[in-house]
């Protein structure tokens, strides 16, 4: 049974790191005039209201796209998905992963999004009305390895767990393996938690050691309340397409501002 919800935790420093590699990563793809396919695995709802009950509840935004969109060049492609998104639902209107690809994509693309948990896939399916995407209530897993080697080939997946699932640790590596075997040009990014007790590192190393060929970017912040164990987030990416290294350091910089 998921229970996990990310409308109280979205538009925190985590996301930022997310969506603007995110962004990065499509601007570079989309900058080809070749058809792409985007998968997403766990998708969330896709569009997030940050002066709802639950975003207020926690106020995460406001250690993170509160500041850190004031520290991003104005024609940063992150800024620019987060302007679209607010001219056309409201100031308050925070994207998620979803709708940062879709508004970065063009007509000739493919978008698959699998999310599992019922209210989040209703209200997914809600928010992408208006985009030509897939969407699929099903195990994202599953979803990606039936799906690889996707039509067009060349393209990107996000796999953004909650790791609720605690032997989402054990079992990332092996699914990443298996998904690369099947789609060798991927690119393939993952988002993890950086915690106290270390328990993303083993999935780590495994990971490191299997993609020779990868990008680790990893920021980090203050918890979001004493002893929270989440201390910093990263982003492991297979094959990363070119520029995303620039962009990652631009990226840590931003973190690193007073
Ligand atoms: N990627 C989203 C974003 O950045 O906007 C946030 C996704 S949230 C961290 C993780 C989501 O995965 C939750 O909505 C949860 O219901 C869903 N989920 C959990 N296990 C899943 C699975 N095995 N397959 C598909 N969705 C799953």
């Amino acid at each position: 049974m998921l229970s996990y919800q990310h409308i109280y935790h979205a538009g925190n420093p985590a996301d930022v790191q997310k969506h603007a590699l995110l962004a990065s990563a499509l601007q570079y793809l989309v900058g080809k005039d070749k058809p792409l396919t985007y998968i997403e695995t766990h998708a969330g709802r896709g569009l997030y209201d940050l002066g709802s009950d639950e975003a207020l509840k926690t106020g995460e935004a406001a250690g993170g796209i509160s500041v850190l969109e004031r520290r991003l060049p104005a024609d940063h492609p992150y800024r620019q998905r987060l302007n679209a998104v607010r001219g056309r639902w409201g100031e308050m209107a925070y994207p998620g992963s979803p709708l940062v690809a879709a508004l970065s994509l063009r007509d000739m693309d493919n978008i698959h999004l699998a999310e599992l948990h019922p209210q989040e896939h209703a209200a997914l399916a809600g928010a992408m009305a208006d985009f030509p995407a897939h969407i699929y209530k099903r195990d994202g897993f599953d979803l990606a390895l039936a799906l690889t080697p996707p039509t067009p080939r060349r393209g990107l997946l996000l796999c953004d767990p909650s790791y609720e699932v605690k032997e989402d640790y054990q079992n990332i590596p092996k699914h990443f393996a298996a998904i690369a075997r099947k789609w060798n040009v991927g690119i393939l990014m993952l988002w993890y938690p950086i915690l106290t007790s270390g328990a993303h590192r083993e999935m780590l190393d495994r990971l490191e050691q299997t993609h020779p060929d990868h990008l680790r970017h990893e920021v980090r912040f203050p918890p979001v309340r004493p002893g929270h164990r989440m201390i910093g987030s990263g982003m492991f990416v297979v094959n990363p397409p070119w520029g995303l290294t620039e962009a990652a350091a631009d990226l840590s910089k931003l973190f690193k501002a007073p």
